[in-house]
């Protein structure tokens, strides 16, 4: 299956150590965001393609950094996820410092970086930290709020409203990975 912009997509690994893990020097587009956001998800709803990422309502799952080829000439990297509070000091150590030797290092040049948050949710402490350490690194970041699905109507606007407050002037969407809402907008932004 695909869309237009993404023809083709496939798991290359997963891998704990980063270092030597790209074969090629194909551009990057990383995904970060909150444990249980919905990454997984959005990367199966970007592609169309159902399995590729491993999904699970449990929190605190991926603790690797998961890498794919779109189109055989981007990888989508997808990071573990942050923020989960079940987990130990010392795992959730480790992966920042998997998260961080990725994204803060100067070798890795990221075309986009996508930071997903959760819309129903709206910003944690953790997300905001996120994106200030995005901005800090300048880096070309995408902020996309998934399962915009769990809003009430009634409550819509106002988190909208809210959460475009509180990031400012950054690119933002609004979607929903199970319900296949907004999409395309976030493929075009990526491949802009
Ligand atoms: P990850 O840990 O960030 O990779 O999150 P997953 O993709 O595994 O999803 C975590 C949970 O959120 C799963 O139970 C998904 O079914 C659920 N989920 C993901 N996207 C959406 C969405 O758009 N709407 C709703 N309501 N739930 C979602």
């Amino acid at each position: 299956m695909s869309n237009t912009l993404i023809k083709s997509s496939n798991f290359i690994k997963s891998a704990i150590d980063i270092e030597g893990a790209f074969e090629k020097e194909f551009p990057h587009v990383a995904f970060i965001g909150r444990s249980n956001v919905g990454k997984s998800s959005t990367i199966n709803a970007l592609t169309k393609n159902k399995g590729l990422a491993k999904t699970s309502s449990l929190p605190g799952r991926t603790r690797q950094i998961n890498l794919f080829l779109i189109n055989n000439k981007y990888y989508f990297v997808d990071l573990p996820g942050y923020g989960y509070s079940k987990m130990s000091n010392s795992k959730r150590d480790d992966i920042t410092d998997m998260i961080d030797s990725y994204l803060f290092n100067k070798k890795y040049n990221q075309l986009k970086v996508v930071l997903i948050i959760d819309a129903f949710v709206g910003f944690t402490d953790n997300d905001m930290e996120m994106l200030q350490a995005l901005e800090q690194n300048k880096k070309e970041i995408i902020v996309i709020a998934n399962k915009i699905d769990r809003i009430k109507p009634s409550q819509k606007v106002l988190q909208i409203k809210k959460i475009k407050e509180t990031i400012g002037s950054h690119k933002l969407f609004f979607y929903s990975a199970e319900k296949q809402i907004g999409l395309n907008e976030i493929i075009q932004e990526i491949f802009r």
